[in-house]
């Protein structure tokens, strides 16, 4: 597989053959006024035995969201290589500039890593990092979770979520592994801005593609890490790479996650203008079409009236944006209802 793959400029410590637990550094070059020679260090941890599936966990790709790092890092730390029936391979914090940085962009090139997929070895310092991730790591993996969230600039009801996928095969197996997951839902979805993104690359690998929503406003999540750390427990328990069953009950008393789908551009609602926004629901409470997502308010004219953003679609809202002010055009709120098969497919 190697062979065909461009040479990475990163360089990686571990042996993905061995059996045990292995811990280092990525090593990423990058020029800089104080060293022209220096490199940014990326954690991976590599935990192997016997035979079984691997695993992926990722995080930390969007610098601003933290309970992925969080959750992969405390099973980094723990998790026992006698335990282990396969491979389990853990980057909690990969855009490790942004994670730093406390930014979605990376500070280096000023690049969503996210949107940089599948990448370019000899590209920006984003490109750099992506073209390893889909070149040297994905080729090993059966199934990766990418945990994020929504971000500074935005808040998610904790959810799962995967494309939809056309293969009825894997698009079972996919929601199962969700289900498994056992967030509160599984959202799936169209895609926004597709093609450059990890979870394409994931899926043109033909592994099973997880990705997660666990929270958002530039805050760490209390739930959202519960819910993250659970999460990989499960998908661990969930494909026999250690023993156990996944734990799905609910905090409102369900017995497991409830699939959701966000089916056409009618489920979005956008800022019309730049201002204050005051939303009218928290992310996960029902909501109708027609009725008010929010307000764009325009505290610096003294008599402008604010504007109503209504929702076009009733379901449960997934997706909020705040803290505080928007831009034009900015995605105000991501309504999702219940899957239906016959629905997504037409
Ligand atoms: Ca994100």
């Amino acid at each position: 597989m190697a062979l065909q793959v461009e040479k990475s400029r990163i360089s990686n410590p571990i042996d993905f053959d061995r059996n045990g637990r292995q811990a280092g550094y990525l090593r990423a070059p990058l020029s800089r006024n104080t060293s022209g020679w220096g490199v940014v260090e990326i954690p991976i941890i590599s935990v192997k035995n016997g035979s079984g599936p691997t695993i992926l966990l990722t995080g930390g790709i969007h610098g601003d969201e933290y309970e992925g790092p969080i959750a992969i890092s405390r099973l980094a730390r723990t998790l026992d290589p006698a335990r282990v029936q396969g491979r389990v391979i853990m980057i909690p914090a990969y855009n490790i500039p942004a994670v730093l940085n406390d930014t979605r962009l990376s500070p280096v090139d000023n690049r969503d890593m996210n949107r940089c997929f599948p990448g370019n070895p000899k590209g920006t310092f984003s490109e750099m990092l992506a073209h390893f991730l889909d070149g040297y790591i994905l080729p090993l993996a059966d199934v990766s979770v990418d945990l994020h969230t929504a971000g500074h600039s935005g808040d998610s009801a904790p959810s799962t979520n995967m494309h939809y996928l056309p293969d009825p095969a894997m698009r079972k197996k996919t929601m199962e592994a969700a289900a498994a997951f056992g967030a509160p839902y599984n959202t799936v979805f169209w895609g926004v801005d597709e093609g450059a993104t990890f979870t394409s690359c994931v899926e043109r690998r033909g592994a099973i593609s997880l990705g997660t929503e666990l929270g958002g406003w530039g805050r760490v999540n209390v739930e959202g890490v519960r819910i993250g750390r659970r999460g990989v427990d499960n998908i661990l328990k969930h494909f026999g790479v250690v023993e156990g069953k996944p734990e799905t009950a609910q905090r409102d008393g369900s017995a497991g996650t409830r699939h959701m789908m966000v089916r056409d551009p009618a489920c979005y609602s956008f800022a019309p203008a730049g201002g204050l926004f005051e939303p009218t629901n928290l992310v996960g409470e029902e909501v109708k079409a027609g009725q008010p997502a929010g307000w764009v308010h325009f505290v610096e004219d003294v008599d402008r009236d604010p504007i109503q953003v209504n929702y076009h679609r009733d379901g449960v809202l997934w997706m909020s944006a705040g803290p505080g002010r928007v831009a034009r055009g900015d995605t105000i709120a991501v309504v999702m209802s219940d899957y239906d098969d016959k629905l997504a497919a037409g």
